[in-house]
């Protein structure tokens, strides 16, 4: 499960538990049961144990451990007899990442005459090059044509340094679109019907974009360090820039202490209702060194034996990536084992694949198994996959995504921050009737006919405002298509820390939800047609 960019912005509100319940039962053979049978605590335990081991270090991508946690699951996908379905006939669709990494003595800042310092009084937020010209303000960067708004009237940012300032922030364009902005006044041509700050000023010719951080900004200036003062790795193939999209001015995210500097001396300052020419000139310079490094998806087929289904795949899949390690955390423990988030998705899918090799089951259609790498980076595997599949996506009729599902609220734990971690019988189900009623119904059906789970869909409107939806890797599987259902124990005192280790999971609980996954994965694969994606999913889950 992948943390929000500055989660703290989100506003939390009454969640409203709604139990779904009592759909009509699937029936099951006892075949069918026994085979689920084969999935046990004591395996799932074991796996668990090696892929979230500090030997492990946490598997980050990239990273050594994340890379001996792929060979790991392809040696046992060999054993039991799996067909390869990444790049070439092999287990892994490999993934190349641009690393980009700063040179802070060559990312300089000059205003005005004055020197600042990268880190203390400025970061880099894009572009390279040195560039220098006039200081413009252009208040808060916007242009929207139908509302008649345009931050730059009045001056000509071409050639000069634009300075963006606004009260508040967005993870998605940096500075918030002015109130009263809707969707359907961004719906036009960028740069002709609207644009947002950075890329309207770019789109104008200024040489250079340099945004005053907000107080909230301003106030997180050491995590900033951590997201903005290395640089940055991402995979090449899913940042290329479009054609035609010019050159990359170097653009910088300033401090208080900067900007007030900016306007000392001037007739107007960051609040003025007119953007305006300073008297200042500033310089600008940014480098970066470029190599690049890999990863992978792990990617397997378990073939079908229905001579027409075959050809169709249900897809399972988990992330067997985390956050690594962080030799400056304050405690002893600088590894993230990553137990419940996600090893505990990624031997669940593991022990599945375990099940049906051992049984030798053939199912109608194919079943699509993919352990996606990155997803703590912005869900990279699955974008990277539904962008650049190995196999025929369009076959695909379900993603079934299984993302933290170890951990269980012991009975008189008052920790505030397990309110809403599920109970021993209990798991949060995500999506499941969003685009496809059938699916809905089977995932329920399923459960209805076997342990009878209490599956709690609080997290299914879709203005829950934790944005669950967004956060795991059946996202992109939805934006492209295909109906989706998420598994999740919901966030819990170890969320994201060193302590989400395999000795706190609750295996007996691991067992029982793998097990109802594993039958909701066999009763798809035999459907006699692939469930009809009659909803379109609601536009607050489809952008980001
Ligand atoms: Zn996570």
């Amino acid at each position: 499960m992948k943390r929000p960019f500055l989660v703290s912005f989100l506003a939390l509100s009454l969640l409203f538990p709604t139990l779904a319940f009592g759909q009509a039962a699937v029936k099951l053979t006892p075949a069918e049961r026994k085979m689920a049978d084969a999935i046990t605590a004591g395996q799932i335990s074991n796996y668990l144990h090696f892929i979230a081991s500090d030997a492990m270090g946490g598997r980050d991508t990239p990273s050594q451990g994340l890379d001996v946690t792929a060979e790991f699951i392809k040696m046992n996908l060999e054993k039991w007899g799996f067909k390869p379905a990444g790049d070439n006939g092999t287990f892994f669709q490999k993934i190349a990442l641009a690393r980009e990494s700063l040179d802070p003595e060559k990312t300089t800042l000059e205003i005005g005459g004055q020197s600042f310092k990268f880190g203390d009084d400025f970061f880099r937020v894009g572009g390279t090059g040195t560039a220098s010209g006039p200081v413009v303000f252009g208040k808060d960067g916007w242009m929207v044509r139908s509302k008649g708004i345009d931050a730059f009237s009045g001056i000509d940012v071409a050639g000069k340094v634009v300075v963006l300032s606004s009260p508040t922030f967005s993870p998605r364009t940096t500075i918030p679109r002015p109130s009263g902005v809707t969707d359907d006044d961004l719906k036009g041509e960028v740069g002709v019907d609207w644009a947002s700050p950075i890329d309207y000023a770019k789109k104008k010719g200024a040489v250079a974009v340099i945004v005053i951080a907000p107080p909230q900004l301003q106030g997180m200036w050491q995590q900033l360090m951590n997201f903005l003062g290395r640089g940055s790795t991402y995979p090449e193939k899913l940042r290329e820039t479009p054609t035609g999209s010019g050159p990359n001015p170097p653009t910088f995210l300033v401090s208080e202490k900067v900007g007030n500097a900016i306007f000392a001396g001037e007739s107007g300052d960051k609040t003025s209702a007119a953007a305006f020419e300073t008297k200042k000139t500033a310089k600008l310079s940014a480098e970066t060194k470029k190599e690049t490094l890999w990863t992978q998806n792990v990617v397997a087929l378990w073939e079908g034996s229905d001579p027409v289904l075959k050809s169709e795949m249900v897809a399972i899949g988990a992330h067997y990536d985390h956050v690594g390690t962080n030799p400056n955390a304050r405690g002893d423990d600088k590894i993230w084992n990553g137990a419940d988030d996600d090893g505990s998705g990624t031997v669940a899918v593991l022990a599945i694949a375990e099940a049906l090799g051992k049984a030798k089951a053939r199912t109608k259609r194919s079943i699509l198994f993919v352990w996606h790498c990155g997803e703590e980076k912005g869900l990279w595997g699955s974008e990277y996959f539904n962008k650049f599949p190995t196999v025929d996506i369009k076959k695909v009729i379900a993603q079934l995504n299984i993302d933290m599902i170890g951990r269980s609220k012991p009975a008189g734990d008052t920790d505030p921050k397990d309110k809403e971690l599920s109970g021993p019988n209990m798991i949060y189900v995500i999506g499941k009737d969003m685009m496809s009623s059938t699916l809905g119904n089977l995932v329920s059906g399923v459960n209805s006919g076997y342990l009878k789970l209490d599956y709690d869909t609080r997290y299914d409107d879709p203005k829950d405002p934790n944005r669950f939806f967004f956060r795991s890797d059946h996202f992109n599987y939805a934006q492209n298509g295909i109906p989706v259902t998420f598994w999740f124990d919901g966030v819990h005192v170890d969320y994201h820390q060193p302590g989400d280790t395999a000795d706190k999971i609750d295996y007996q609980k691991m067992e029982k939800v793998t097990r109802t996954i594993f039958l909701t994965l066999l009763a798809l694969s035999d459907l006699k047609t692939r469930p009809v994606v009659d909803k379109t999913l609601p536009p607050e889950l489809t952008r980001q």
